[in-house]
């Protein structure tokens, strides 16, 4: 028999992304329209362990898709991870009658979602970090703003070279992906952009620089992802100078790339993602996560999203693929081959008309 669904949760988890608070938003709209009480669970998961729960109307969430970070707070919570903890969650969600879930975060938050759906609580997972790092989506809620955060400060900072003559190397967040490095690289026309994805060549960029310098060129932008390491992007900014003569200052944004209004692009992905979410749930499916692919927004089973971003890392452990059939596999090493030749393809370009 279909599950009744009276009362769902949700909750923002793990690293906070802008556009996060428009899919509590249409979560909380979505579910309400179809007679389901919705309840806001503070702090990711920490929250359900401790019982922080808000009970959420239409009015509490009208307001909210323009702000950044999250309402209902994030956090990253070890307790759950443990049997106990899990236990005292699934406990909550018992004493309050929380029927169901929508799990808001990254592949740590999914991970998460997966354990509470396997022990009776169902979960959908929607993405929420602007690393765009979830192999199964095309883009994550997040990561749109974050691109144009760091595109608004590259900009500034051309400025402000080409007034003084200098290059600036620019760190941006992608720990484990340089999506919105070479993105935004290309975006500020940047001469070089370095990525964990595909070999830098140092050398190449230090001649390209010099040779544009001695045909007058006054300013340099350079952005690297933070997944190289800061040893590598702050030395980066001292051998451009040593190499080149070029004075080169660094910076790194950090947590303001976090911030800030959402785009119209994050606030709409994460209306369909929520809505999708909540219809999905209502509809008896779960441990899902609501991905954007080829324009559409479907749910993916979260076992599948989990091990394709093993798989794309280089990071399969013995039977990570057992439970899989040969058609999935092969959609999934074909998914990993078209992400890795984005990279190859977009360094290409960036370094044939960056300058
Ligand atoms: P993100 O969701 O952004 O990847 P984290 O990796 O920090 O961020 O995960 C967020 C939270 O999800 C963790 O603090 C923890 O509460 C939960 N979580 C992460 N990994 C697991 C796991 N293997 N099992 C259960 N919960 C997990």
């Amino acid at each position: 028999m279909k599950k009744v669904f009276r009362k769902i949760g949700v909750l923002t988890s793990g690293g906070d992304a802008p556009g996060m608070n428009s899919v509590i938003k249409s979560v909380t709209c979505a579910a309400i329209e179809k007679g389901v009480e919705v309840v806001g669970i503070l702090g990711g998961y920490s929250g359900l362990i401790n019982e922080r729960l808000r009970p959420l109307t239409k009015n509490d969430v009208a307001g909210i898709v323009s702000l950044g970070g999250t309402v209902l707070y994030s956090d990253r919570c070890d307790e759950f991870k443990t049997e106990e903890g899990m236990q005292k969650a699934i406990a909550t969600c018992k004493k309050y009658n929380i029927d169901g879930i929508v799990a808001i975060g990254g592949d740590g938050t999914f991970r998460g979602a997966t354990d509470l759906s396997i022990r009776g609580i169902p979960c959908i997972g929607v993405s929420g970090t602007i690393d765009n790092d979830i192999t199964a989506t095309d883009v994550t809620v997040g990561y749109d703003t974050a691109m144009n955060t760091v595109l608004a400060l590259g900009d500034r900072l051309r400025d402000t070279c080409e007034s003084h003559a200098r290059c600036n190397v620019i760190e941006v967040m992608g720990r484990h992906a340089g999506y919105i490095a070479i993105e935004t690289g290309l975006a500020l026309g940047a001469i070089g952009v370095a990525v964990q994805e595909v070999p830098f060549d140092k050398e190449a960029l230090f001649k390209k620089m010099k040779a544009s310098r001695d045909a007058g060129q006054r300013s340099f932008i350079v952005v690297v992802a933070e997944g190289l390491g800061s040893e590598f992007s702050e030395g980066l900014a001292k051998e451009i100078e040593e190499e080149t003569g070029v004075e080169t200052r660094f910076v790194r944004p950090a947590h303001i790339v976090r911030g800030g209004i959402p785009t119209l692009a994050d606030r709409n992905f994460a209306a369909k993602s929520g809505y999708k979410a909540v219809e999905v749930l209502l509809d008896g499916i779960s441990d899902v996560v609501i991905c954007s692919r080829h324009d559409e927004i479907v749910p993916i089973d979260i076992k599948y999203a989990l091990i394709l971003d093993r798989m794309y890392k280089n990071k399969l452990k013995d039977g990570d693929l057992d439970s899989f059939s040969n058609e999935q596999i092969e959609e999934m090493k074909k998914i990993c081959a078209e992400r890795k030749k984005y990279f190859t393809d977009m360094y290409e370009v960036v370094n044939a008309i960056g300058c």
